[in-house]
């Protein structure tokens, strides 16, 4: 779970892959595509399906019912029976109700799987294709297929995949919840420049309450995803992520617009004026008036920067480097309007006389 103040930035990074395993990245000599294990509608608790399809869609279970469904085997002098043991002992013996026979669930699902190529043999024949049914030597062939190097790989690779789906689920929940989160994400982002393109306050007295709350909560009454996203702890609508979601479009406007003056206009003119906040801190708005791409003249406010000295050099100082970090080169500047204060207007020392030292064309008026 991110913090209240996770960056908003970091949302939209990819999520770290989840390597897993690749099961199939050991060699291995050609297994065989087996028949289909099937469990028979009747069986009782059958767990197994697993059918011609190419996908096995889940690892399930053997299918090991009663004995009384598990055929005796019968000699000359005696009766054979399946023992109920051997389920236990053996847990991956499946038993085939149409062979009416016993395979080895772990092996035939690895070649459902197509984990292997194609092959033949002893010991595919017996426990993968045909089925084992001769209980005289049960024990000592379900040993030997127990402790096979090829049974023992394939488990391996099996439980390999089982890896894999629980990374595959795991991925799947993360992408599933990040796309939720975005949409979330989207409808906070539009309802605050909804509310700074109006001009509206973002809150009221507190952080709970205000304009912006109050929008959200009434588009979340349309949008259950947005609800629920609201409730969480971490629901990025702290203050903190307010001011930098506004940052960020600030900055983006503010991109725009100075792309618009030095490809279209070039030229522009600054209107500057000043007054104290709350605080009795100095906060000068700057406005720039250029061209526009549809030759409309433009006058669009940049933004208010604190100063802490209301003298012509001071204002002239942070106008030039206003201009600077929008890379507005100030030869372009050809006019500057302010109030008729003397620290702004002076011919001597006003911050249009420390202006027109590095750019004489920058008119000044009134
Ligand atoms: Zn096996």
């Amino acid at each position: 779970m991110e913090k209240q103040n996770t960056k908003i930035l970091d949302f939209f990074r990819p999520s770290k892959e989840v390597k897993a395993k690749d099961p199939t990245d050991e060699v291995w000599t050609d297994p065989p595509l087996p028949p289909a294990i099937e469990a028979s509608d009747s069986a009782v608790g059958a767990a197994v399906s697993v059918s011609d399809d190419d996908e096995c869609p889940e690892l399930l279970k053997p299918h090991q019912p009663d004995l009384d469904l598990i055929l005796t085997q019968t000699l000359a002098n005696r009766t054979l029976k399946f023992q109920a043991k051997w389920f236990k002992d053996f847990s991956w013996l499946h038993f085939d109700e149409r062979l009416c026979k016993v395979l080895c669930y772990t092996c035939v699902s690895a070649s459902r799987k197509k984990l292997f190529g194609t092959c033949s043999g002893s010991f595919v024949d017996t426990f993968i294709r045909s089925g084992f049914c001769n209980w005289k030597k049960a024990l000592e062939k379900f040993h030997a297929h127990q402790k096979s190097k090829r049974h023992a790989i394939t488990v391996e690779k099996i439980n390999a995949l089982k890896q894999t789906d629980v990374h595959a689920q795991i991925e799947t929940q993360i992408k599933d919840n990040q796309i939720l989160a975005q949409k979330a994400l989207v409808k906070i982002i539009t309802s605050l420049r909804y509310l700074a393109e109006e001009g509206c306050a973002i809150r009221g007295k507190d952080a709970s309450e205000g304009n912006f709350k109050k929008l959200l909560s009434l588009r979340s009454e349309d949008d259950a995803n947005l609800a629920n996203w609201l409730k969480r702890t971490t629901n990025y609508t702290s203050v903190e992520i307010q001011n930098e979601i506004l940052l960020i479009m600030r900055n983006a406007a503010l991109r725009e617009i100075c792309q618009d003056i030095n490809e279209q206009s070039v030229q522009f003119a600054v209107i500057v004026d000043g007054t104290q906040d709350i605080r009795g801190i100095e906060q000068e708005a700057i406005c720039i008036r250029y061209v526009g791409s549809d030759l409309d003249v433009e006058e669009d406010l940049i933004g208010l920067y604190e100063i802490n000295a209301t003298t012509g050099v001071a204002v002239a100082t942070m106008l030039k480097y206003v201009l600077l970090r929008l890379q507005l080169s100030i030869t372009n500047l050809h006019g500057q309007t302010y109030d008729r204060a003397s620290n702004m207007s002076g011919s001597n020392l006003g911050c249009q006389d420390e202006v027109k030292k590095v750019q004489p064309l920058a008119k000044y008026v009134h």
